[in-house]
């Protein structure tokens, strides 16, 4: 990885704080520090990838592995039955801000649709 550790290699370290909801050998799931929904949490392979699509290339299991933990979070957070949405942005038109793979699991409420930048008005 050429460029400097990412903020989230430094929650994974425990150096900067976050409210943990489940964790696995290969992943973590701690809250988004700016909830857009009423569950907002965020999975993160221990392993470094800047995108899902690296991820996926260089170890599909690892992947895997997210997906199962998102899916746990969604079960933690009681979201089965009423559903959720895993979203993993990619680049900057998706808003990426983190280059370390994270997929961002919604839910606890009717979630908006997606797609073209509004500024929310
Ligand atoms: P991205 O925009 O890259 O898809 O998602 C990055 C996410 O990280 C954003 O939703 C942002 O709110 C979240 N985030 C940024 N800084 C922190 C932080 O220090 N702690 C936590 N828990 N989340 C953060």
């Amino acid at each position: 990885m050429s460029d400097a550790d990412t903020l989230f290699e430094r929650i994974i370290a425990r150096e900067i704080p976050a409210e943990v909801v489940h964790e696995t050998e290969t992943t973590l799931a701690f809250r988004d520090v700016r909830p857009q929904a009423s569950t907002h949490v965020l999975v993160v392979p221990k392993t470094r990838y800047r995108t899902v699509a690296e991820l996926a290339a260089a170890d599909p299991q690892l992947l895997a592995d997210v997906v199962t933990t998102a899916e746990e979070v969604a079960r933690l957070e009681g979201l089965t039955e009423s559903g959720y949405r895993i979203v993993f942005n990619t680049g900057d038109d998706a808003g990426q801000t983190v280059f370390h793979v994270h997929a961002h699991v919604l839910g606890g409420e009717q979630l908006g649709f997606f797609g073209r930048y509004t500024d929310g008005a």
